[in-house]
């Protein structure tokens, strides 16, 4: 387009304005007589909900949805947790006209308040997958309410407990994990230096060997050596897991880890220890960083924690692995369940930013397409669904956590940053105030993207790790096992010239062309890196030079492999019935049909006998057996299903009739949700014009149906976001009715 010369621009302006005057009536009070003012409507007045809010919460909140409601009410109990009211309604938001300081007490005494409510019981001695899980939800609740306390909270637990649990033994274990829980100590975490952050191998603290007392000494020798960033350090921890090249007898064994205390129970800094505060950040002010300079300090010999590596009284280093590369990645892999938590937190705060613009876009108002006619919704404005709709779809679904983690986590920051500027921008000027959540978000969360690495080298590790498997199938000229690569041992997809809508919103055409993408970028990337190898490079090196294609690969990776979690909770949906995870789907409804007895559709009435007789071996076999002697409900299961086998068990009446919930608009809109999923990566990703796997037509028509999708997931809006199963307590004023919470009697006067 020409450049408007700025007497153009003048005039066209001028012209705006005469449009708004000439409109105007001149006299103002007729302007308040012949337009009534503005009323708020509660989108659940006009909006339909089309699908079971409660089935689909459990698709995508998918375990313990009972204890994240006790603790959501927890923290809605709690005064700590800062409630206020506005426009007749309770909501619990962090205060940000706090000083820095007053954040981290405020944090600190969350921490205590739910310590004192249990919240906290059985996260470190607890053992089993129940545990496990009860636990990431519980912190699930805690990240939607604040990411500073959420990272306190993960420091203490996942970093400083995690390194116990998974780099320590039993002797560290015994020593240090049921104060851990209790919070009778506080820890932190130091690996980070000054000099190094995403290369912990370049680390130079240095710790050595005393062989008179039986210690080892820990030494920060120059400055770019300091810790630096350690959440807990500046004010509260009392101890540390400190990260530092290990030498013995002259000979650096490589990075190890140490217990090391740095504050007594009064909270003196310990004697060899100097600290410093990092100071105020841009957000996650709840959370002291802080800067650990050792001098020299002393610990037992048992504080090194050994599941990897020891050093025994007389100064022998033993380790089952010899290779110093496999015995750093198997030091380092404790990390992952740190990683975990970082990209489900972007996922969860990606859902409240979503909730509550999407909510604000059904109430809020702007311009009228006839003279005098009403303004218009903000979603109904095409360009905003395009803008936020796409982005519920990438948010709404569980993303596989046994997977390559890297991958999750650079990928959920790098979306969880999109969403945050999105939503701050959907809701105009209202995503700039602090209370209204969004903007305060966007500092909180900002470091997602250089947490625990920067995200761009994580996303080259995927790389990395996937050229591993590559090179290992092709050495052996054995098929691809591993890591979702499965699909390479097939015919090469094909991608139809002829893009008709059905074909692009079927599973099978968007995973071939995630399938086609990423073995197509996994072959040019080994051999790209190949050919710099044959040219004299390092295989390092050789990664290096092609980081384009390493990050075109990582993302190929890890869009299929969500792309799958989509298609693999459509499946566990079947229309108009129930399906059970262990049970064939085909055994299960046909047995209900046969027995049934319909008197109205959708209920099924079964005499109490028949079911008993039928079901109940079946269903304890399948469902519920874990072994001969134990029966406990199998992870998976349908909670539905769950709840109609216990009525029938438990009842006495000799008939029971079982409402079955009729799932197919819920498959209809998680289809939905997975075709915008797909098409807006097929649309995003520059790749898939770059290499040809799509013609610039093809590309058009995706285009084309991206637009439509967004038309059909309209209707659905609030209903999806009702779905997301967070409280209203945990949105803000904007999200429900925007006009009292500013109303003048509002204002405190
Ligand atoms: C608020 C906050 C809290 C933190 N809490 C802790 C904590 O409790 N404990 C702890 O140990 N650490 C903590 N950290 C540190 C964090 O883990 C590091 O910041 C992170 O690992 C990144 O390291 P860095 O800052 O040194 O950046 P670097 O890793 O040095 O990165 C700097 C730049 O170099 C680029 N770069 C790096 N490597 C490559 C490469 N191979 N190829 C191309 N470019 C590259 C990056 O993209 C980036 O732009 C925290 C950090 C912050 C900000």
């Amino acid at each position: 387009m020409a450049q408007e010369s700025s007497v153009n621009r003048a005039s066209r302006r001028a012209k705006i304005l005469n449009n708004h005057l000439v409109q105007s009536p001149s006299d103002p009070t007729s302007c308040l007589q012949s337009n009534s003012c503005l009323s708020y409507t509660p989108p659940e007045v006009t909006e339909s909900f089309d699908f079971e809010t409660k089935e689909m919460r459990k698709i995508l909140d998918f375990h313990n949805l009972e204890d994240r409601d006790w603790l959501f009410g927890v923290i809605e109990q709690g005064e700590m947790f800062n409630g206020k009211e506005r426009g007749g309604r309770m909501f619990v938001i962090p205060d940000c006209n706090q000083t820095m300081e007053q954040q981290r007490e405020m944090t600190m005494k969350r921490i205590e308040y739910m310590l004192e409510r249990g919240v906290f019981d059985g996260w470190l001695m607890k053992k089993g997958v129940e545990a496990e899980l009860k636990k990431l939800a519980l912190f699930d609740v805690i990240q939607i309410f604040d990411h500073s306390l959420a990272v306190k909270i993960g420091v203490h637990f996942f970093l400083w407990g995690g390194a116990i649990q998974f780099m320590g033994t039993k002797r560290h274990h015994d020593k240090w994990l049921r104060d851990t829980e209790t919070l009778a100590l506080k820890g932190c975490f130091s690996m980070t230096e000054l000099g190094h952050g995403s290369n912990v191998r370049g680390i130079e603290t240095v710790t050595t060997y005393d062989l008179k007392t039986g210690e080892f000494v820990i030494n920060t020798p120059c400055e770019s050596a300091q810790k630096y960033w350690i959440g807990g350090a500046a004010n509260h921890a009392t101890h540390t897991i400190v990260f530092s090249q290990l030498n013995i007898n002259g000979v650096n064994k490589g990075v190890h880890a140490f217990i090391a205390q740095i504050r007594d129970a009064d909270g003196n800094i310990s004697p060899n220890i100097r600290i410093a505060d990092c100071g105020h950040k841009i957000g996650l002010n709840g959370v002291d960083n802080g800067r650990i300079w050792f001098d020299n300090l002393r610990i037992p010999r048992e504080n090194l924690l050994n599941s990897v590596a020891d050093v025994s009284s007389d100064g022998q280093y033993l380790s089952a692995i010899k290779d110093p590369d496999q015995r750093f990645a198997a030091f380092l892999s404790p990390l992952t369940s740190g990683r975990i938590t970082i990209a489900t937190s972007a996922v969860f705060s990606s859902k409240v930013g979503l909730a509550i613009a999407i909510r604000y876009s059904l109430s809020r108002r702007v311009f009228s397409v006839t003279p005098n006619g009403p303004e218009v919704l903000l979603l109904d404005y095409p360009s905003h669904q395009r803008r936020l709709l796409p982005l519920l779809a990438k948010s709404s679904e569980n993303w596989p956590c046994n997977m390559v983690l890297e991958f999750l986590q650079s990928l959920a920051e790098f979306h969880l940053i999109h969403v945050h500027q999105e939503c701050r921008e959907a809701c105009g000027g209202q995503g700039l105030k602090t209370e209204n959540k969004i903007g305060h978000m966007k500092g909180e969360f900002d470091v997602q993207s250089t947490f625990e690495g920067d995200n761009n080298v994580l996303m080259q590790q995927v790389s990395k790790a996937l050229l591993s498997e590559y090179v290992a199938a092709k050495k052996k000229n054995k098929a691809f096992k591993g890591l979702g690569l499965e699909h390479m041992n097939g015919p090469v997809p094909v991608i139809p010239s002829n893009l008709t809508s059905s074909i692009l919103r079927s599973n099978q055409f968007q995973m071939n062309a995630f399938c086609l993408r990423e073995r197509d970028l996994l072959n040019r990337f080994a051999a790209e890196v190949s050919l710099y190898q044959s040219k004299g490079e390092s295989k390092e090196h050789a990664f290096i030079l092609s980081y384009q294609l390493a990050e075109d690969l990582s993302r190929a990776f890890s869009d299929r492999a969500i792309l799958q979690t989509f298609i693999d909770a459509e499946a566990n949906v079947t229309a108009g019935s129930l399906k059970p995870k262990q049970v064939s789907p085909h055994k299960f409804q046909q047995t209900c049909l046969d027995k049934s007895a319909s008197d109205s559709p959708g209920k099924k009435i079964l005499r109490r006998d028949e079911w008993l007789e039928e079901f109940s071996e079946l269903v304890m076999e399948e469902l519920f057996r874990v072994n001969k002697t134990k029966y406990e409900l199998k992870l998976g299961i349908d909670f539905h299903t769950f709840l109609i086998v216990s009525e029938i068990l438990l009842k006495g009446e000799p008939y029971l009739v079982a409402e079955f919930v009729d799932l197919l608009p819920l498959q209809n809109v998680l289809a939905l949700l997975r075709s915008m999923y797909a098409l807006t990566c097929l649309e995003e990703d520059a790749a898939f014009l770059r290499y040809g796997y799509l013609s610039t037509g093809n590309a058009a028509d995706v285009r084309k149906e991206v637009t439509k999708l967004c038309g059909e997931l309209r209707p659905h809006a609030l209903a999806l976001v009702s779905s997301l199963g967070i409280p209203d307590a945990f949105l803000s004023p904007i999200a429900f009715n925007w006009i009292d919470a500013n109303s003048w009697s509002s204002v405190k006067h």
